[in-house]
């Protein structure tokens, strides 16, 4: 109920009661305890033209906060979460380049105190703490495994370390699964989702809503598109296939090819994310101005991705693409003016229904806002084990 509240805008005990299928008693009982504890409010009244005027329900976004951490290869972003899921609160900053995993996690868990000591929340209001961090995970045991782009990273125990450092509850979930999980929490469309969160960072995947539902796949590593074929005649990968898309158009492999061909210039101390990061956006910068290799580039990326985009379409048949992560600010205008009509050349089911290609609303802060949103899912759904609401 508090899920229908939040989505709704505006909803009375009625209307709840229409919705939920619960029984104008039950609807009312429940309404009385999220008031008592101080969780939802009356809002309003409104007047549907018979019947007597309606009080409206809406959540107290001060009453409980959830935290939100994403750990990306080459930013560290945290934010507070209201239970109306307003960000409160945020800090971003470059991943450093420890190569000592510790080293990092001291530094996210400085920025939670730094984040929770600016906004000035009572803590007994913090409800949780969700992580979002590269694939693949042991989600059971809290595990950050071996994430290709997080150097020196191998069964880092993040979940444990950030629990015992803050005292908070905390969930650990793949980065792209996270940021669809944001996506789906800020649609208020009714029926149900279906669709593919195409997430740009230091590495591409796609976090996945089918049926109204988050696509966590057995063991929570769903959503790995990178070995995808998007060029059979491209660059052999380390998977043993050639011109898979992370070696065609993530981040690195494009730099280094904009580099070999003089469309930017070879002055990279190393690999890490936050110099590939910059060169990207030198990149970018020049396809604007109207160099012609760089835009060449950046448009066989984008044709690259509608590739692997509609391979994703035709085995899950979702109705949109949402793509959004690190990258998005530099790369979106390209991808939105190329790759709609590209992929509905490519995909099966075009003469039946459309995809919409849109962009996240959310911005880079995508995985950290559903970090927190996985917090509180746990804490407004039904599958909730009474994290927020006193028993009766
Ligand atoms: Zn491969």
């Amino acid at each position: 109920m508090l899920d229908q509240i939040r989505r709704s805008h505006g909803h009375s005990r009625v209307e709840l009661a229409d919705t939920t299928g619960l029984s104008a008693q039950t609807v009312s009982n429940i309404v009385q305890r999220l008031l008592d504890a101080g969780i939802v409010e009356e809002a309003g009244r409104t007047s549907s033209g018979r019947g007597k005027p309606r009080t409206t329900l809406r959540l107290v976004g001060s009453s409980r906060y959830a935290i939100g951490v994403h750990l990306d290869p080459g930013l560290i972003t945290v934010v507070v979460l209201g239970i109306d899921g307003d960000v409160v609160s945020r800090h971003a900053r470059a991943t450093p380049t420890a190569q000592d995993p510790s080293d990092t996690v001291d530094v996210l868990i400085q920025d939670i105190e730094m984040v929770l000591t600016e906004s000035g929340i009572d803590r007994t209001r913090i409800v949780g703490l969700g992580i979002a961090a590269p694939g693949p995970i042991d989600v059971h045991r809290g595990i950050v495994l071996d994430p290709p782009n997080l150097a020196g990273w191998h069964r880092v125990p993040l979940r444990d370390a950030i629990a015992a450092a803050t005292g908070l509850p905390v969930v650990l979930e793949k980065d792209v699964t996270a940021a669809a999980v944001a996506e789906k929490w800020t649609d208020e469309a009714d029926g149900a989702q279906n669709f593919a969160f195409l997430y740009l960072g230091t590495g591409l995947g796609v976090g996945l809503v089918i049926g109204d539902e988050v696509v966590r796949g057995g063991s929570g590593n769903a959503g790995e598109i990178g070995h995808i074929v998007v060029d059979p005649d491209g660059l052999p990968c380390a998977c043993g296939l050639r011109g898979c898309i992370a070696v065609s158009c993530a981040p690195l492999p494009l730099i280094e090819e904009a580099e070999r061909r003089g469309v930017i210039p070879a002055e990279r101390p190393d690999d890490h994310p936050t110099g590939v990061d910059a060169a990207m956006t030198r990149l970018v910068a020049l396809a604007d101005a109207g160099d012609d290799g760089a835009d060449e580039l950046l448009r066989r990326c984008s044709e690259h991705v509608a590739r692997a985009l509609a391979v994703v379409s035709n085995l899950l048949d979702v109705d949109r693409i949402v793509m959004g992560g690190p990258l998005w600010d530099r790369v979106g205008q390209m991808f939105t003016d190329t790759i709609p009509a590209r992929l509905d050349e490519l995909r099966a089911a075009r003469g039946v229904h459309p995809v919409t290609v849109s962009g996240t609303v959310l911005g880079s802060d995508v995985g950290a806002i559903g970090a927190a949103c996985l917090i509180l899912d746990e804490a407004l759904t039904p599958r909730t084990t009474s994290l927020l609401v006193p028993s009766a």
